[in-house]
C-alpha cells in the first residue's frame, strides 16, 4: 500500500489520506504528501522511462492505490516544442511550449480528472459535479462517461458554446449559470448534500492537483531532469501552477532533478487580475477581484481563486511574478504562435503575451531557459451557438425547480 497523507496548505495540519471530498476545517485546500524518503531509497526515476506514454507512468507520485480503478483516455506525455526563431529574437537560451492542447478533450484539464475520477472510483460515489469556465466541464464529462459515473456541470452562460456542446456530447447534465464561475460553484455547494454530488471543483479535493502535477514531472523528464529557469502559466484557479510547482519540488526533494526551482510567473487577463494585484501590492493574502470583471470567459477569469494564498507564496518563494495582458496583446500573441504552427487557446496566447512583457521589462535574462504552456486547443473557442436545451439558471433553487 502506497504511503500518502494530506496536508492543509493554510494551517499546515496533516491528516490520514481519505477521498471523501471537502477541504480542511480551517477552509484551506488539501494537498497529498508522499513518503519521498522511502521512494528515494526503494526506486529511481529510471523506472519511469520504460513505461507507457501517459501520465500514469508516474504512478508512484500519484495518490491512486488500486490500479484497476484508473480511468484513462491516453492523457499526458504531451509534446514539448522548441521555439528556435523566437529564442534568437529574444536572446533566450531555450524557449519551449508544452502542447497541452494535445490532451484528450483538448486541454490540460484532462490530467486532473483522470486522477480525480480514478480516486472517485475507489469510493461509493456515483455522481460528480464541477463549476467551470468550460474546459473542466468537458474534461469531467468525458472521464465520468469513461468511468460510468454521472456528471453535472455548471458553467457561466457566456462560456464558449462549443465546449458546452462537447460536455453534452459526453453525456453530462449541463447547466448555464447566469453569473461567474463562483456563482456556478455556489450551485454545486448548495446542491451537493441533497443531490449526492461529489464536488470536484478547483481546490475542493486533492486529486486534480495531483493530475496536473504530471505536467511538471513530464517537463523535467523532457528536459533531461533539469529545471528550467522560468515557468510561465495562465492562472485562474491556480491548480495548474500549484501542480507544476509541487512536481518540481517533489523531484528536488527526491534528488531526481538538477537545479533550483524555476521562477513561477502567473499570467492573467486585464479585467480580472486578483493574483497580479496581490503580487503588485506585495500582499500575502489574496483579495477577490469582485464581480465586475471585464475579461473574456476563459480559464483565467476567476475572480476569487480558492487556493489564492498558496499561489502567492509559490510566486514569492521562487522569486517569480505575475503579469496582466490585454485582449489585444492576446490576439496578437495568438497570431505569432499560429505562425509557428501552434494552435494557441486564449490562455496559451496570454502566456505568450506575458513572455513578451517579461522580456520587455527585463525580467527574463539573456540565455535563460523558459517553459510556456499552451493549456488548450484554439478550436474549442471558435464562435458557436450555445446548444439548444441547456437550461439557464441563477441558483440551486432554480435547478431544483427544473428537475
Ligand atoms: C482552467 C484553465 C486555465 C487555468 O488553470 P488553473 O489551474 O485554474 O489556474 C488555463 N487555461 C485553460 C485552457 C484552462 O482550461
Amino acid at each position: 500500500m502506497k504511503k500518502r497523507w494530506l496536508v492543509c496548505t493554510d494551517c499546515r495540519s496533516s491528516f490520514p489520506f481519505r477521498y471523501d471530498g471537502g477541504m480542511c476545517d480551517c477552509g484551506g485546500a488539501l494537498l497529498v504528501q508522499y513518503d519521498l524518503e522511502h521512494l528515494k531509497k526503494e526506486s529511481s526515476r529510471d523506472v519511469w522511462r520504460k513505461r507507457p506514454s501517459t501520465l500514469w507512468r508516474y504512478h508512484e507520485l500519484l495518490p491512486v492505490s488500486d490500479t484497476n480503478a484508473i480511468v484513462s483516455l491516453g492523457e499526458g506525455w504531451t509534446p514539448l516544442i522548441r521555439m528556435s526563431r523566437w529564442e534568437k529574437k529574444l536572446g533566450l537560451g531555450r524557449l519551449w511550449v508544452k502542447r497541452e492542447d494535445q490532451n484528450p478533450t483538448g486541454s490540460f484539464k484532462a490530467r486532473g480528472f483522470s486522477v480525480a475520477l480514478s480516486l472517485v472510483r475507489e469510493t461509493p460515489a456515483s455522481k460528480v459535479a464541477v463549476n467551470s469556465n468550460g474546459n473542466a466541464a468537458s474534461a469531467l464529462a468525458a472521464y465520468a462517461a469513461r468511468a460510468g459515473l454521472q456528471a453535472f456541470v455548471f458553467v457561466p452562460r457566456d462560456c464558449p458554446g462549443m465546449i458546452v456542446e462537447e460536455s453534452v456530447a459526453y453525456g453530462a447534465h449541463a447547466y448555464l449559470v447566469d453569473g461567474l464561475i463562483h456563482h456556478a460553484g455556489q450551485v454545486v455547494e448548495d446542491g451537493k448534500g441533497e443531490m449526492g454530488w461529489r464536488d470536484l471543483g478547483t481546490a475542493k479535493e486533492p486529486g486534480r492537483v495531483e493530475g496536473k502535477k504530471t505536467m511538471g514531472l513530464e517537463l523535467a523528464e523532457q528536459l533531461g531532469w533539469k529545471m528550467p529557469d522560468v515557468v510561465v502559466y495562465p492562472t485562474g484557479g491556480g491548480s495548474g501552477l500549484i501542480g507544476i510547482w509541487k512536481a518540481l519540488l517533489e523531484l528536488k526533494q527526491l534528488g531526481w532533478a538538477e537545479g533550483d526551482l524555476p521562477r513561477f510567473v502567473a499570467v492573467q487577463e486585464t479585467g480580472c487580475t486578483p493574483v497580479v494585484d496581490a503580487v503588485r501590492t506585495k500582499a500575502d493574502r489574496l483579495t477577490p477581484a469582485g464581480d465586475n470583471t471585464t475579461s473574456k470567459p476563459t480559464g483565467v477569469r476567476v475572480p476569487n481563486p480558492p487556493a489564492g494564498n498558496l499561489i502567492l507564496s509559490i510566486i514569492r518563494e521562487t522569486g517569480g511574478t505575475a503579469v496582466a495582458v490585454t485582449a489585444e496583446e492576446m490576439e496578437k500573441a495568438a497570431g505569432q504562435m499560429g505562425r509557428e504552427g501552434i494552435s494557441a487557446s486564449p490562455e496559451g496566447s496570454a502566456v505568450w503575451a506575458g513572455l513578451l512583457r517579461l522580456h520587455e521589462q527585463g525580467e527574463i535574462r539573456a540565455g535563460e531557459q523558459v517553459a510556456l504552456f499552451n493549456t488548450a486547443h484554439s478550436l474549442k473557442y471558435l464562435p458557436w451557438p450555445t446548444p439548444k436545451g441547456v437550461p439557464i439558471i441563477r441558483s440551486y433553487a432554480d435547478y431544483r425547480s427544473l428537475i
